[in-house]
């Protein structure tokens, strides 16, 4: 497999597949956690008064979509996944981000939330076109904030495939953000959940020494590769020696660090709203 960062991460554009996402959202569970939750309540509170009609550009299961449905005339979920697409309650569409089936400005708003990051090569260009096709006065995008993709990266331990265990192929940051889309304005940009981050190269050195798991396989990673995860492989013992770790670093170097290293605080999300003109 090919490396084709400075960090030897294999990104390729051909990493996850529809087929890979299938399996992937047969895995993701359906509760959200309470950080998502913030990001979910934060997204719907930026909604403009005067929309009446939206379409929810890769829904994903509808975690967002299912809460609008009462609130709005017109509601639409579009996503690629059939699988997630069967938890989603309200109108529904089986498509592509780059290819949306309805005429132009047909949407008063278009909600494209945690989808930008996911999209390969050849998907995104089209997707900022059509998005900005179909909505007639406003976008709403949210993204991580200036995800370091390395940094966030795991490695297969059954093939060594290095692989973003959020499926992201892409990153975004403030001034990204402000000149995605031609024919509408950045109106808000809003950060989401700050958290306190450490100097890059700390993080680094602690798992250079062993203090931090150096790629910590979570049990929601599936690898795009050869279709490894914890969870189905019964390979317990390697989700031990992370665990370990973990509490150790969880229990006594995380509070100690808290002390004594300055941190910056950070939104973990962007959250941006656009307005057409
Ligand atoms: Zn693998």
């Amino acid at each position: 497999m090919k490396s084709e960062s400075a960090k030897g991460v294999s990104l390729r554009d051909s990493t996850f597949t529809d087929e890979y996402y299938e399996q992937a959202w047969s895995q993701i569970a359906s509760s959200i956690s309470s950080q998502e939750e913030e990001r979910i309540e934060q997204t719907l509170s930026l909604i403009p008064g005067d929309s009446s009609s939206i379409l929810d550009v890769g829904c994903g299961d509808g975690r967002i979509t299912n809460r609008l449905n009462s609130l709005y005339s017109k509601v639409v979920g579009l996503e690629s996944s059939r699988e997630a697409l069967r938890h989603v309650k309200v109108e529904k569409i089986l498509g592509s981000v780059d290819s949306l089936p309805f005429p132009n400005k047909s949407f008063d708003l278009i909600l494209c939330c945690e989808v930008l990051e996911h999209l390969p090569f050849r998907v995104y260009p089209g997707a900022i076109e059509e998005i900005q096709r179909v909505a007639a006065k406003y976008i709403i995008v949210t993204v991580p904030n200036n995800e370091d993709l390395g940094r966030s990266s795991v490695v297969c331990p059954h093939c060594s495939c290095v692989f973003n265990v959020s499926r992201h192929v892409r990153s975004f940051n403030q001034e990204r953000l402000k000149g995605l889309f031609s024919q509408f304005g950045l109106q808000s940009l809003q950060f989401c959940l700050p958290v306190k981050v450490y100097p890059s190269f700390l993080i680094k050195g602690a798992k250079f020494t062993g203090l931090l798991p150096k790629n910590p396989f979570p049990t929601t990673a599936l690898c795009p590769q050869c279709g490894y995860s914890s969870s189905s492989s019964g390979e317990a013992s390697l989700r031990a020696i992370t665990s370990d770790r973990d509490r150790l670093s969880v229990r006594l170097l995380r509070p100690l660090a808290r002390r004594l290293i300055p941190t910056k605080k950070r939104g973990t999300w962007l959250i941006a709203l656009y307005q057409r003109g």
